[in-house]
């Protein structure tokens, strides 16, 4: 006898081509989630045209009413710092940030791919590359700040440039270095779902309770322990917890960051107390830092050496002053769809969601209550710089409690897992 009803098989795998497609719909739809009669701005590497090009296409079938790309080759910074005149380094041109406020102002959307070579940088001039960030940050800074507190919605994504995966691939050939860098991109980003966008719904509802919880405790500090830290980190006056979804001042709900696994909020900048070790290398400024260790007393770095690119790490410290401080605490399961695929990514995008980590420098103004006026942020002990660099300190053996202005603590994590 057979059945009128046979169960269904199960859905056949998606090919390359479905996949991209539907990464790019989910940096469309869930990212910036364009809605009919918006306007996206998109920036991109040379290199990811194809990804580009089916962005663009679904966000004109999303009805946007303006679409801008701008391609970006990676090789012109490196031939800056190695030949341009110092006079080069100091100059910005006003358009630039004119074109982001502009965009801004207009209500733009703002799309950004990753990708470029962690070694981009590898062996140029510290001090050129601090000098020209630092002028890149100050020409930045108003828009950065309006986009920070998302005046308009945003979202970051990736694509795998071949000088990209061969460091993650070292021992394989280029073409099957970018597929398999492909293939952890698809995976930690949902986008190998059959329904990707219903699997990012069913994902940020998740982040939402987890959100929901720890706002609910108002924890004065957090204190995170595992073999190689002790570190309590006090939190800002009126805290937000956010991870997930963001309703930007436009109302529109998107999520800024693709893949995303953290729940972050602004530590106190004079508030963090004693020693931390990294659990990932940090890849920052085309370089890489290694065995990064810190102690803090009152908020301040004391203390910082790695066992690779400490002269990048000092430097990154020397900023200003608020670089030697904390802007973010986040807090991400051990094991992470991002620490499940074992990978380095040598991009923060990725590697901040396979740990718990930190920040030095800027704290985001959404992470304190009415942070967005102008002084609140400051006021409640939120940290200002022109840098912010996440580095990893989660492990498995990490417990982290809630601590209360009066003493008493709760288990927020224990092994690394949720526990409350
Ligand atoms: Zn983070
Ligand atoms: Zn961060």
């Amino acid at each position: 006898m057979t059945s009128l009803n046979p169960a269904p098989l199960s859905p056949a795998p998606l090919n390359f081509e479905q996949k991209l497609a539907n990464y790019a719909s989910l940096l469309v739809h869930v990212g910036v989630n364009l809605q009919p009669g918006g306007k996206l701005h998109l920036d991109a590497p040379l290199e990811s045209a194809e990804l580009a090009r089916l962005i663009v296409r679904a966000a004109w079938e999303a009805g946007a009413v303006a679409v801008d790309v701008t391609y970006t080759d990676q090789h012109l910074t490196r031939l800056m710092y190695d030949h341009a005149p110092e006079s080069a380094l100091d100059y910005a041109p006003a358009w630039e940030t004119e074109r982001v406020r502009h965009q801004i102002g207009e209500g733009y959307a703002f799309l950004s791919v990753s990708g470029t070579d962690p070694d981009l940088l590898a062996g140029a001039d510290q001090g050129r590359i601090a000098r020209r960030s630092k002028v890149k940050a100050q020409q930045g800074r108003a828009a950065s700040e309006r986009l920070m507190a998302f005046e308009t919605n945003w979202s970051v994504g990736a694509m795998p440039v071949p000088s990209w995966a061969a460091r993650v691939f070292p021992s394989l050939p280029s073409d099957q270095a970018v597929a398999r860098l492909w293939d952890a991109i698809f995976a930690v980003s949902r986008a190998d779902r059959p329904d990707p966008v219903a699997a990012w719904q069913a994902h940020t509802a998740r982040l939402a309770e987890v959100k929901s919880h720890l706002n609910s405790r108002r924890y004065h500090a957090l204190h995170l322990k595992n073999a190689r830290s002790d570190l309590t980190v006090g939190l800002a006056d009126g805290h937000l917890w956010v991870g997930g979804a963001v309703t930007a001042q436009n109302g529109v709900t998107g999520v800024p960051n693709l893949p995303t696994d953290e729940v972050f909020t602004a530590p106190h900048r004079e508030r963090v107390d004693g020693h931390v070790r990294a659990s990932k290398p940090l890849s920052v400024r085309g370089s890489l830092i290694e065995d990064i260790f810190m102690r803090f007393e009152s908020g301040r770095v004391v203390q910082a050496t790695a066992s690779k690119g400490q002269d990048v790490l000092l430097s990154l410290l020397g900023t200003d002053e608020g670089a030697r401080h904390l802007g973010e605490v986040a807090l991400v399961e051990y094991d992470s769809p991002v620490a499940q695929t074992g990978l380095l990514f040598y991009n923060t995008l990725f590697d901040e969601n396979a740990a718990s980590h930190i920040a030095l420098g800027l704290a985001y103004t959404l992470n304190v209550q009415d942070g967005m006026q102008p002084g609140v942020a400051q006021a409640a002990g939120a940290n200002d710089s022109l840098i912010h660099v996440d580095w990893m300190i989660g492990t498995p053996d990490t417990d982290v409690d809630g601590v209360y202005e009066d003493g008493r603590r709760e288990s927020v994590m224990r092994g690394g897992k949720w526990s409350f």
